[in-house]
């Protein structure tokens, strides 16, 4: 089975990451761009028991627009944001994209909150695009 392993830029904390994502999702949301300081974010979605946490980390929830908190952690020292747990899904957890650094990685299915995203972002067809956020799958 294949084992994957993102880290925060300082290399204290690491997630290891056993099989395929779940799901690979984009976000184009407001939050997920102050979150990320980027345009947008990608996560991948792993089932719990997927994933196991090396390091310490520290947390942050807030609401998020489903009215489910998300609980965010990141590393103490550097403040990279590699895992959160969203309770709109609780069992699956979010692995930030970037901290696998692999350019193999498999690709976001889809994209999420295209409404809040930038007119300048383009991304392939393949890629389902929604406005705003899909029901999750029972
Ligand atoms: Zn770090
Ligand atoms: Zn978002």
């Amino acid at each position: 089975m294949i084992g994957r392993t993102a880290r925060c830029h300082c290399g204290a904390l690491e997630v290891a990451c056993q099989g395929e994502p779940r799901k690979v999702s984009l976000c184009h949301c407001r939050q997920c761009q102050r979150r990320t300081g980027s345009a947008f974010s990608v996560a991948a979605f792993f089932m719990r028991e997927q994933v196991s946490v090396r390091g310490p980390t520290a947390s942050f929830a807030r609401p998020s627009a489903s009215g489910f908190d998300v609980d965010f952690h990141f590393c103490p020292t550097c403040g990279s944001n590699l895992l959160w747990y969203p309770a709109r899904l609780p069992a699956l957890v979010g692995v930030a994209f970037g901290g696998f650094a692999d350019p193999d990685f498999p690709m976001p299915e889809q994209a999420v909150w295209a409404e809040e995203g930038h007119d300048w972002v383009g991304l392939p067809e393949e890629v389902a695009r929604h406005a705003r956020n899909p029901k999750p799958k029972a």
